[in-house]
């Protein structure tokens, strides 16, 4: 295997520095020991190495492209995430309620660094996907969390975020997408949403059965004036 990340360098970040092995004292991760953590970095770093890295020059030479009717992936890329999917990596720190292996979020990260070091382009997918179900989790109704964030976490779902406009880039209070509400749905209020957006990662393609659009915008106040929604 070639070298994309120095497991020495993390085997002592993780258990010298930072002692990562005292937050098993800690209920929620009273399950876990070292082996258990090791055994999850030893997934990443194989996974990382064998499936997300040969393909990262290539991906670069030969970028998605959109036909005008689907958006074209090399195949690996399809390979990759349904590896790091079916290892149940989309959902390492999440709760043993939604499937997830609660491994403390240092860890997680540790170990999704290998896949960062591997290809930053292809591991957008799932990190973007793991964010967008970290915020309906915290946010989220629970009739959300069901809908979305369980088939993300299966890797059946991939989720995006579109912040970004034509005119607002670093600067997001600009962002000029309005929210307007609706009305009731099963999921809690519904908005009709105005506005453009642009750069959005992962924004259009076949790996998933669906792509669960995170969107912000600004919510018309009483007196007409849009505020951050
Ligand atoms: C590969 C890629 C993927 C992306 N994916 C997404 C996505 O999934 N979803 C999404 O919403 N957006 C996405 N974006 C857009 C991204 O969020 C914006 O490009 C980014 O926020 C910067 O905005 P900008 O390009 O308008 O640059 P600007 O904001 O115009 O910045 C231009 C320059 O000015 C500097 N600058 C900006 N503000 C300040 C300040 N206050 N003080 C000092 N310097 C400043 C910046 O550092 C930069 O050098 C993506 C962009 C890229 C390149």
């Amino acid at each position: 295997m070639s070298l994309i990340l120095s497991r020495r360098d993390l085997n002592f970040l993780l258990y010298e520095w930072l002692q990562v092995e005292q937050l098993t004292r800690i209920g929620r991760y009273a399950d876990h020991s070292r082996e258990t953590f090791d055994a999850a970095l030893d997934t990443c770093e194989k996974i990382a190495t064998e499936l997300f890295a040969p393909h990262n020059k290539k991906s670069d030479q030969q970028e998605p492209h959109f036909d005008g009717d689907a958006v074209a992936i090399l195949p690996e890329v399809t390979a990759a995430l349904d590896a790091f999917c079916g290892a149940g990596l989309m959902a390492a720190g999440q709760d043993y309620e939604l499937g997830g292996m609660q491994l403390p979020l240092v860890v997680e990260k540790a170990g999704f660094a290998y896949f960062k070091a591997a290809n930053i382009g292809t591991s957008a997918y799932p990190f973007l996907t793991i964010g967008n179900a970290n915020l309906l989790v915290a946010h989220g109704t629970a009739a959300q969390i069901d809908t979305f964030v369980k088939p993300e976490l299966d890797g059946r779902f991939f989720g995006t975020m579109c912040l970004s406009e034509p005119q607002a880039g670093s600067s997001l209070s600009d962002i000029t997408t309005r929210a307007n509400l609706e009305g009731d749905s099963p999921f809690g209020p519904q908005y009709r949403l105005r506005g453009n957006k642009m750069w959005i990662s992962g924004g259009e393609h076949d790996l998933a059965e669906n792509i669960v659009h995170l969107v912000l915008a600004k919510i018309p106040g009483p007196d007409g004036k849009l505020v951050p929604g």
